[in-house]
């Protein structure tokens, strides 16, 4: 509790354009917390992942990491910095074998550590079974499993997940989400977008809630997950 947050926004403004998606966004990660970004189709969820990684710049306000200023960071810095970021949609390297995509995900290192590789096999056994397979002939679940596996060869501090249950059957989806809170018990923090309200905050232990650019909602996943406003807007109730 003391000290910076791990990764603060301030004053969020980004645009596309005449678009205007984020429209002042002030939102913080804790280390070790898992932090879960609701919201309805084109709220900005996206586009709050996007620029933390460095994939779009703000128009204004900031990003901090540790308390450090890294809006302008480029998104090929952010493995340096402690960030891992597993696109919506996974795109995995179809062409090349699963090995090759993990080490992918650690060639801003100076070198892939055998240790994450380890780690990486003892979280989705699958990846090992079928280490020399092509990613693009894998199912969705183990390519999703695959980009997760990617994000974490470069050892990052704070994990951004983009719909990670996206397109998975409910079964996969429980188990990915079983291996993501294992990855955040041995120490990686998680800021988590999903649409699957339900499963994200029975993960998380705080939320915010974005609509059209703005937070309307924030609070403990438990508050969240029983706001009858919630339940009625992301959890299908009425
Ligand atoms: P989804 O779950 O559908 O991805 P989201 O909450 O992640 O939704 P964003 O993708 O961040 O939403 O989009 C926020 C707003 O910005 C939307 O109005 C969207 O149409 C717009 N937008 C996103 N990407 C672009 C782009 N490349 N060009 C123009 N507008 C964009």
């Amino acid at each position: 509790p003391d000290g910076p947050p791990l990764l603060e926004l301030r004053d969020l403004h980004v645009g596309y354009g005449a678009i205007e998606a984020l429209k002042g966004v002030d939102l913080e990660v804790r280390r070790g917390e898992v932090v879960a970004l609701l919201g309805a189709n084109g709220a900005g969820k996206s586009t709050t992942l996007k620029t933390v990684s460095g994939m779009l710049a703000p128009r204004s306000g900031e990003v901090l990491l540790h308390g450090e200023r890294i809006d302008g960071i480029t998104s090929h810095q952010l493995v340096r910095f402690g960030l891992g970021h597993v696109p919506e949609g996974r795109r995995v390297f179809g062409r090349m074998t699963v090995l090759e995509n993990l080490h992918m995900g650690a060639y801003r290192l100076r070198r892939p550590d055998p240790a994450d590789l380890e780690r990486v096999f003892a979280l989705f056994p699958r990846l090992h079974e079928r280490r020399r397979q092509v990613a693009g002939t894998l199912s969705g679940g183990e390519q999703q499993m695959l980009a997760i596996g990617r994000a974490l060869m470069g050892k990052p501090e704070l994990l951004l997940l983009d719909e990670p249950s996206m397109g998975l059957a409910p079964l996969i989806v429980q188990q990915i989400f079983g291996i993501l809170r294992e990855i955040n018990e041995q120490g990686t923090t998680l800021l988590l977008v999903e649409q699957n309200a339900t499963q994200a905050l029975q993960l998380a232990d705080r939320g915010y809630v974005l609509e059209t650019g703005e937070l309307v909602m924030s609070g403990p996943a438990g508050e969240l997950l029983s706001d009858p406003r919630i339940r009625a807007a992301y959890l299908g109730e009425h």
